[in-house]
């Protein structure tokens, strides 16, 4: 006789050598989350699981690939590349809110998040 019933650890068991993909537990993914929404609470931001509506737009991540790529910097004081000039001189940036005592606002490079108002970055293009 087949037996029908399986057990959790044997119906994930199998999955996992099925799909080949490890299953993982909802205790280390709430570790993981919770770990990044700490880090993006450093930043004065929203926390990044449910941070649109937990508190707002979530700021940008200067470790991120496209923040690397343009070489995006939360303070341009930082960055001599940017010759005294930040983004709330240029033509991608819109204020939005004053967040931590820091003005913050959009950038046209980064959909969906905010950037300082004081960074910069090396698309920085001056406001008309
Ligand atoms: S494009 Fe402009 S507003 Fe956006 S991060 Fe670069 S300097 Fe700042």
């Amino acid at each position: 006789m087949i037996e029908s019933k399986m057990n959790r650890r044997g119906f994930f068991s199998t999955l996992a050598k099925i799909t080949g993909v490890a299953v993982v537990a909802p205790a280390a993914l709430s570790a993981v989350f919770s770990s990044t929404a700490e880090a993006q609470k450093k930043r004065g931001g929203a926390p990044a699981a449910g941070g649109a509506a937990a508190g707002g737009m979530p700021m940008v991540d200067p470790n991120d690939s496209v923040a690397k790529a343009v070489k995006y910097v939360e303070d341009f004081k930082k960055a001599p590349e940017a010759k005294g000039n930040d983004c709330m001189g240029c033509g991608f940036y819109a204020k939005k809110e004053v967040r931590n005592g820091k003005e913050v606002g959009t950038c046209t490079i980064f959909a969906g998040k905010l950037v300082y108002g004081q960074g910069w970055c090396a698309s920085w293009n001056k406001k008309a």
